[in-house]
């Protein structure tokens, strides 16, 4: 098949949203003139971010807001600070975006912003000046009811809250919570957003062991990755009665067939920092954790983990993508074939947007859930989407991501249609 894409647009990433567009168009036969206009995004902003750096020389980044598609509400994505970002990637990005938010549910569009900078060689000071000009330079585009920026790589809780006391210093000083989310709590976060996309990883493995009827409670459970996602989805997991047999992180894996005591592994993390020479298990390498023996298997670390190389390797029944773009298409395609239920990171991971959606709601109406509150609500509507994509994975006979995307891309036709913008 000919993916069409524009030249501007055309890297990797993006490429690899259009080909999953195109495969999910065709199984839901969408209208083609809304497929075409998928596959383009709205608006892309670049900016030039002067910066006065600590030996007071002035540097000039480049920094960019793709606001992808605004057909189910404002725009919503993350921002990366990252020596790799480039149009292509944050169009790819923001792309993404779109399809996650559509398939969620959420009352949102699509977008992505970055800054070609390694964060790692700023320090605090030029973080902070980079971020507030960075604000000030793409703000007419941004507000509450605009485009509502969150952390992403190379971002965190105070960045946001630099980026958001820019933005309310040049709306006359009034302060405006609901420009970004992924906040500090003290000035308008949300509680639960920290451990969120953890906790919608586990609530999605639990449908999942449901769906293949199995159960979580003494389920063998392998985990890539021991950071926000990872870690949290390794509590939760654990939390469950699940037996967490192997974990990782860049140091690399441990592993201990009985089962390891993660509250234990999480307060060694906190003394030295990666998991190496932890005592009480074996040491494995990541690779050989991916293919470990067990019943399920939440890679959280990176993209492109699992490939055509050692796809037919995995021993897991369950995979479910904690990370963004961990399986390759075509390795999918093989664990498809094989019979392993595939959680797609669209739905798998969509805990942080859908609890930066609930941040939103919280900064509008000015009034605050308590962590229970929130972990529930997560809970609704992490399943209805799970629910939705297995139920068209059934009814068209697909895997789970080709259903996930194709009721992502319904949901978007259905709107574009009724909006008038792309009539049949
Ligand atoms: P993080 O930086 O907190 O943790 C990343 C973990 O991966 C660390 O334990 C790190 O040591 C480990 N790691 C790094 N290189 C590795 C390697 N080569 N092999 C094995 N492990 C390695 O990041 P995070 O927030 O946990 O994000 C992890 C993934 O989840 C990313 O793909 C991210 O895009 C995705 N994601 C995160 C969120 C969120 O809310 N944090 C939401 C959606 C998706």
């Amino acid at each position: 098949m000919d993916h069409k894409i524009e030249p501007l647009y055309d890297g990797p990433l993006f490429r690899n949203a259009i080909q999953t567009l195109d495969e999910s168009a065709k199984i839901i036969n969408c209208d083609p003139n809304v497929l075409e206009r998928l596959k383009r995004p709205r608006r892309c902003i670049t900016v030039s971010v002067p910066v006065r750096m600590d030996d007071y020389s002035v540097k000039v980044f480049t920094g960019y807001r793709v606001q992808y598609s605004p057909t189910l509400g404002p725009y919503k994505g993350g921002i990366r600070y990252h020596q790799n970002v480039d149009l292509q990637e944050v169009v790819g990005l923001a792309a993404l975006m779109t399809f996650k938010n559509s398939v969620l549910g959420l009352p949102l569009g699509g977008a992505k912003g970055g800054i070609t900078v390694d964060p790692t060689k700023l320090s605090r000071t030029e973080k902070q000046n980079l971020t507030r000009r960075y604000a000030s330079e793409i703000g007419p585009f941004v507000g509450p009811t605009k485009d509502i920026p969150a952390p992403d790589v190379g971002t965190d809780p105070q960045t946001m809250a630099w980026f958001m006391d820019t933005y309310s210093q040049e709306q006359g000083g009034f302060a405006q919570p609901g420009v970004v989310t992924g906040k500090p709590v003290e000035i308008g976060g949300s509680l639960g957003r920290n451990h969120a996309t953890g906790l919608g990883v586990v609530y999605v493995a639990e449908k999942a062991f449901e769906v293949c009827k199995m159960s979580m409670k003494g389920a063998t459970i392998a985990i890539q990755g021991f950071g926000n996602v990872g870690s949290f989805a390794a509590k939760f997991a654990h939390d469950r009665g699940a037996r967490i047999v192997a974990v990782s992180d860049v140091s690399g894996g441990i592993y201990n067939g009985d089962g390891l005591d993660i509250p234990e592994v999480l307060e060694y993390i906190k003394a030295h920092k990666f998991l190496k020479g932890y005592p009480k298990a074996s040491p494995i390498s990541n690779e050989e954790l991916l293919e470990v023996k067990c019943d399920a298997l939440f890679p959280c670390a990176l993209e492109n983990q699992i490939d055509t190389h050692n796809a037919e390797k995995i021993q897991a029944k369950i995979i479910v993508e904690g990370a963004n773009g961990p399986i390759t298409n075509a390795a999918t395609k093989i664990l498809s074939k094989r019979g392993v239920f595939i959680a797609p990171d669209v739905i798998a991971n969509g805990g942080g947007v859908i609890v930066s959606y609930f941040e939103w709601v919280q900064d509008t109406m000015a009034l605050f859930w308590d962590e229970d509150e929130v972990n529930a609500k997560l809970k609704v509507l992490i399943t209805k989407a799970f629910d939705k994509g297995y139920t068209m994975a059934q009814e068209k006979n697909v895997d789970m991501r080709s259903a996930a995307m194709a009721v992502s891309v319904q949901r978007l036709e259905k709107a574009m249609l009724l909006r008038g913008l792309y009539p049949r």
